[in-house]
């Protein structure tokens, strides 16, 4: 059993905080997993996570730290989910996606892009032992609706289980990539696709889910096994409280759904770091179609990172006290990872091969 990663990253103040509040910082750092944090009212906490990415931090050290080692399992057919979480402005997507998808920037460039370099780097390596194919797939999860960001008729993706996929998303597109460019190109008409749907739907990205799925298959032909393994990335809806927007009406009831599915997220780590599963421990997944993607990813068959991103400036403690406490309740899950691996029989049937999986050889780490 490992416990899932959690780390904490504070953005640079921005030239609005510096104009309106001067420049406060209420973060004071100690070491690389350790700092201290005076909110308001002067109270002191002290916080440790496996790492923190302070304001300085590179792109590339969140990237090496926190994704790297998932990415390479996710090619040895572990499953791998990479979460950002955070209030509005924190700094969830620009970690995630960088200045945009398709910067050039090689500094600047966010944990996709190079979660996409690595997937097809790490493949190189072991092309000579099997053939690998990656299809990626992108939703957004929007008042508890999931739509398909490759094909936005589908506005009403089903989460389904199976025994050989785990959690699934049924129907949703999913394209084939060859390479790194291919890949980039899909994920910036996915994000192109999400601003047509928040024009239609008149919404801010901030209040939606965006859920990127990397599904790698490896054809051990020698072997005549199938292994496959699943990385998510989720960039999360901010996480701050509804009073704070001033919400009304519609937007109210938006505001308190985003919320209802980031509590239902909260209940469920609650319920997680009480225990393992049992009768007596029931763990809602089903109550939002966040934590019924993310089943997997939470106490399941994943490999976890969590980026709890801050403002570091007083003016937003609160919001970052909830964030920082909430990855910390986190810390406690403990996750069962295990290779995804399929014996093939090809059986030949009328001349095609067709092929029969056996049960699932677990590895837990
Ligand atoms: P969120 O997705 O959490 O709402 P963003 O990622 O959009 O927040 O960040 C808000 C603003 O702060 C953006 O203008 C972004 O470019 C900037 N920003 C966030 N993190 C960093 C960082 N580590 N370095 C430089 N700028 C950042
Ligand atoms: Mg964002």
């Amino acid at each position: 059993m490992s416990n899932i990663t959690v780390c904490a990253r504070f953005r640079p103040v921005s030239s609005k905080e510096r104009r309106d509040h001067g420049d406060t910082i209420c973060i004071q750092n100690l070491d690389a997993e350790t700092f201290n944090f005076k909110d308001e009212k002067e109270e002191e906490f002290t916080f440790s996570f496996d790492r923190v990415f302070y304001q300085e931090s590179e792109q590339a050290d969140v990237y090496e730290f926190l994704a790297l080692p998932i990415v390479r399992d996710a090619v040895n057919a572990i499953n791998g989910t990479i979460i950002t979480y955070g209030q509005t402005g924190a700094g969830k997507t620009y970690s995630m996606e960088g200045p945009s998808i398709l910067c050039c920037d090689e500094q600047k460039k966010g944990l996709l892009p190079r979660v996409v370099d690595g997937l097809f780097k790490s493949i190189k390596v072991s092309e000579e032992t099997a053939k690998y194919t990656i299809k990626l797939s992108m939703v957004e999860i929007y008042m508890e609706k999931v739509r398909d960001l490759f094909d936005l008729s589908k506005d009403n993706i089903q989460i389904k289980e199976s025994k050989v996929q785990g959690i699934f998303l049924s129907g949703v597109t999913e394209i084939s990539v060859l390479d790194p460019a291919e890949a980039l190109q899909s994920l910036s008409s996915g994000i192109a696709n999400r601003a047509v749907g928040e024009t239609q739907m008149n919404m801010a990205s901030s209040r939606s889910h965006c859920v990127y799925v990397f599904a790698v298959q490896q054809d051990l032909t020698t072997e005549k096994r199938v292994r496959r393994g699943k990385l998510i990335l989720v960039d999360l809806a901010g996480s701050e409280k509804v009073e704070k927007t001033g919400a009304e009406g519609r937007v109210l009831e938006e505001a308190k759904t985003i919320n209802k599915s980031l509590s239902a997220l909260g209940n469920v780590i609650n319920a997680l770091t009480c225990g393992p599963p049992s009768k007596a421990n029931h763990i809602p997944y089903r109550d939002s179609k966040l934590t019924r993607i993310l089943q997997d990813a939470l106490g399941g068959n994943s490999q976890t990172a969590l980026l709890c991103c801050c403002s570091p400036t007083l003016s937003n403690a609160s919001e970052s006290l909830s964030t920082l406490r909430f990855g910390a309740r986190a810390k406690h899950i403990k996750a069962l990872a295990r290779v995804n691996c399929k014996e093939d029989k090809y059986t030949k049937k009328q001349g095609a091969s067709s092929v029969t999986e056996d049960e699932s050889h677990e590895r837990i780490l």
